[in-house]
């Protein structure tokens, strides 16, 4: 009778016995780390790594038991039955998967401490088969109650195991885990060893065609080193994939979507750099290069978003492929871009640089069956000319830009001190701007339209009108094309709208109201049912609605602007010509263009009974009326001689200070006999009103 645990420190190969050791160790540290990454690995590639953490943890445990097998030296022949090992391979690999898949359904549930369970069983099973196919001269025996224990050891350090690897608590725990599991292995394994009993009996024979020691340690080495490096492999796979993953994230942060350019992120990080490179080395120039496109709204407008980005893409592919060293481009907003040229001596080349990204980007741009252009205001700011801290080039890059954008000769403009003055406060109101219709800064007041025989009130024009909390009362010819150039007109221009309809429709008589619109207005797509919804939502009647659009809007786009104004003319609503000769005013157009109005300019009306030039135009625009059958309204009507003059050129409808100042809400509903005013006049501090005493005879004025 032998005592295999005796034997242990016996009868071994040191060597074998420290080769299984280490087989053990390295095992398990590469199933619990390839296993405690399963959470971070997307659902799809999961089931992949558990087999594979699952072909390195039973490997490990069928290997650790095979080495440790030959390590022993019984003293007599021996040898290992080639179905039954194989098998206990099988089953390590599949019970191994079998509980770290459990154990990695969830990390909150007993989960995975039952697969850990299942990993300790699977270790005993693999043992138990492993030992049924050694054969040995005699006869084994068990002992059944260390065959017990030695499945409880293996169950709860397996549960250990996995418990450490899913739930760490500390930096510690995948070590704990990584000694949990080796010791489920060998304490499974020597107590196992323990609960068997060899009686040698030399009638018993060891069957041929056997494993011996030599070819099962190849055959182990062999298997063992293949699932080694098979799982590294595939654990540094997966590493590279994450890395790549983590890379594309990094990608997508500096990178504008749509164009693939650096975004204002990677821009901001570019700077910096050379900020500091700057702040070391005296020499080091670089300059901001801040770029606008021009028309690229009216692309989107009118041909939609999908012809706008793939112009977008096209001007961003363009502009890569025309840097070179020492030369930066990034999409910083929607038609926005900064370009940056460091290394350069002259400012001339800074300019030849601006010159080469314009000569590109106003290249004809096909975008299907269109053939689209559009053009770029670029701005300049150098260091160290032009600041000397990133935020002041770039705001001073801007600067020139916006002065590029005004300007009808320079398209590329260095930032200058003195001219770029007046722009800075056109920034600062465009900021104030944005926030001026949420914040109610807006308020509409009411001029007063009168016929010239009667005198009589006709309509009202809705003039807009901004309360800046600091600057007082900005006029509309300050804010209103800062509006059109910030895209902000479009949001305000609803809100006239809806506004004046609400208002009009609230009035006991009814009066027609006019409202401004400016051409960016008209263009846009929803333009009509912007309209339709105002009129519903007031209950206004339409043909109560007049639209004021200037020559502008005619002349940018006549097809579409036609088609526009059809469509508004198809809901009943009526449309004028306002400021009549102050644009490039075309009869062929009147001809073309169904108005209901025309608005001579205030400028034509000025002194007009003296001024031969003026009282020209004037008659002839109020014979051309005449002829195509549109009634006129002379503006800006001052005094009683100029009302004179233009009632004996039989010209219908007047608006002026003669008449009325554009007044407050509260005023005009006492003119108009709205239910709140109770027909008094509430002179508001903020309204332009000073009463004219010649306003429409019909209405007794009671101050407030
Ligand atoms: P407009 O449409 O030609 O409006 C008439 C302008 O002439 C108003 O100036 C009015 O106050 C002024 N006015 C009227 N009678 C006289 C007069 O007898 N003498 C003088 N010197 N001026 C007179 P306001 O309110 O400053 O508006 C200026 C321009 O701003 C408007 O010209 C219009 O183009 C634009 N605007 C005003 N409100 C809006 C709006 O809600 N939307 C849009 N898109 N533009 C608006
Ligand atoms: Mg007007
Ligand atoms: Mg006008």
């Amino acid at each position: 009778m032998l005592n295999v645990i005796g034997c242990i420190t016996q009868d071994h190969n040191y060597w074998l016995v420290a080769l299984a050791a280490a087989i053990c160790i390295c095992g398990s540290m590469l199933t619990i780390r390839v296993f405690a990454r399963l959470k971070d690995v997307p659902a799809d590639r999961r089931l992949m790594n558990v087999f594979l953490a699952g072909v390195i943890g039973g490997a490990t445990i069928w290997t650790t038991h095979f080495v440790a097998m030959v390590a022993y030296d019984p003293g007599v022949d021996h040898a290992y039955e080639p179905i039954l090992t194989a098998l206990s391979l099988f089953i390590a690999i599949a019970g191994v998967s079998l509980g770290l898949a459990l154990a990695s359904t969830t990390n909150r549930s007993h989960w995975v401490e039952a697969g850990g369970a299942v990993f300790g069983l699977t270790v005993a099973t693999m043992h138990y088969v492993g030992m049924h196919a050694y054969q040995i001269p005699g006869r084994i025996t068990w002992d059944n109650q260390l065959i017990a224990t030695s499945i409880l050891l293996g169950s709860i350090f397996g549960a250990i195991a996995l418990n450490q690897a899913a739930r760490p608590v500390s930096k510690y725990s995948l070590h704990f885990g990584v000694g949990a599991m080796a010791g489920a292995i060998c304490l499974m394994h020597f107590t196992g060893m323990s609960a068997i009993k060899i009686d040698l009996d030399p009638l018993v024979l060891v069957p041929p065609k056997m494993l011996s020691d030599t070819t099962l340690i190849i055959l182990v080495v062999a298997v063992m080193s293949l699932f080694l490096f098979v799982g590294l492999a595939a654990h540094l796979n997966e590493k590279i994939i994450e890395q790549n993953a983590g890379e594309a994230c990094q990608h997508a942060k500096l990178h504008d979507p749509l164009t693939g350019l650096p975004n204002r992120s990677q821009l901001s990080r570019y700077l910096d750099r050379l900020c500091s490179t700057a702040q070391s080395d005296s020499n080091t120039r670089f300059a901001i290069v801040t770029i606008d496109l021009d028309r690229f709204k009216e692309i989107n407008d009118m041909h939609g978003h999908a012809a706008g980005d793939a112009t977008l893409e096209e001007i961003s592919e363009r502009l890569l492929g025309s840097i070179s060293e020492g030369e930066f481009v990034a999409r910083t907003g929607g038609d926005e871009f900064v370009a940056i040229k460091s290394d350069y001596t002259r400012l001339a080349e800074v300019s030849a640089f601006a010159e080469r990204l314009l000569g590109r980007i106003v290249e004809p741009i096909m975008v299907g069956a269109l053939d689209l252009s559009v053009g770029a205001s670029i701005g300049i700011a150098s260091y160290p000319e032009h600041g000397e801290d990133l935020k002041t080039l770039l705001s001073n890059s801007d600067l020139a830009m916006y002065r590029a954008k005004d300007s009808l000769l320079d398209t590329i403009c260095f930032f200058d001190e003195v001219m770029d003055q007046e722009n800075r406060e056109k920034i600062a109101l465009a900021n104030d701007l944005r926030t001026a219709l949420t914040a109610g800064h807006f308020e509409l007041n009411y001029q007063q339209q009168n016929d010239v025989e009667t005198r009589e009130v006709v309509g009202f024009e809705a003039l807009l009108r901004w309360n800046h909390p600091v600057r007082g009362r900005v006029p509309p010819a300050d804010f209103i094309p800062i509006a059109e150039k910030t895209g902000l007109i479009r949001s305000i221009g609803r809100w006239v709208l809806a506004t004046a309809c609400k208002e009009a429709a609230s009035w006991n008589r009814p009066y027609p109201i006019s409202v401004n619109v400016t051409p960016q207005e008209l263009v846009q797509p929803s333009f009509v049912e912007n309209v339709a919804n105002a009129l519903s939502e007031s209950g206004l009647e339409p043909s109560r609605l007049e639209l004021e659009i200037t020559e502008a809007s005619i002349i940018d786009d006549q097809k579409n602007t036609l088609e526009v104004m059809r469509r508004l003319k198809e809901l009943g609503i009526r449309i004028a010509m306002d400021d009549f000769g102050t644009g490039y005013s075309s009869l062929a157009s009147l001809k073309s263009f169904p108005f209901d109005k025309i608005k001579i300019d205030r400028s034509f009306i000025d002194r007009v009974q003296n001024n031969p030039q003026s009282a020209a135009i004037v008659r002839s625009t109020l014979l051309l009326g005449e002829a195509l059958e549109i009634p006129i309204l002379a503006e800006g009507v001052e005094t009683e001689d100029e009302l004179g003059f233009l009632f004996k050129e039989h010209c219908s409808e007047v608006q002026g200070f003669l008449f009325g100042r554009p007044m407050s809400v509260e005023e005009v509903r006492s003119l108009t006999g709205n239910a709140e005013a109770k027909n008094k006049v509430v002179i508001s501090g903020k309204s332009d009103t000073s009463i004219a005493p010649l306003f429409s005879a019909n209405f007794t004025i009671v101050s407030a």
